[in-house]
């Protein structure tokens, strides 16, 4: 079951490429352009909805911002 692939658009080249499960979420670079992006398929149940996933980005960044401001006082 990690084996599994999805077919997902290349955003640079629009070329279809196949991307490992396992790198969902994950950077990773085309095979015939180079260019990186993440890897997220967008007809799938096994994605995470992009509003969740932002908000935790959001809130690792405010907890890092206050982690900077707390070593700043230390
Ligand atoms: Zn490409």
């Amino acid at each position: 079951m990690i084996n599994a692939s999805f077919a997902q658009d290349c955003p640079a080249c629009s070329r279809k490429l196949h991307v490992r499960v396992a790198y969902l979420g994950r950077r990773v670079t085309c095979q015939h352009c180079q260019a990186e992006f993440i890897a997220a398929e967008s007809s799938s149940h096994l994605m995470q909805p992009a509003f969740l996933r932002d908000s935790l980005v959001q809130r690792a960044d405010d907890l890092l911002r206050r982690l900077e401001i707390q070593a700043e006082y230390a």
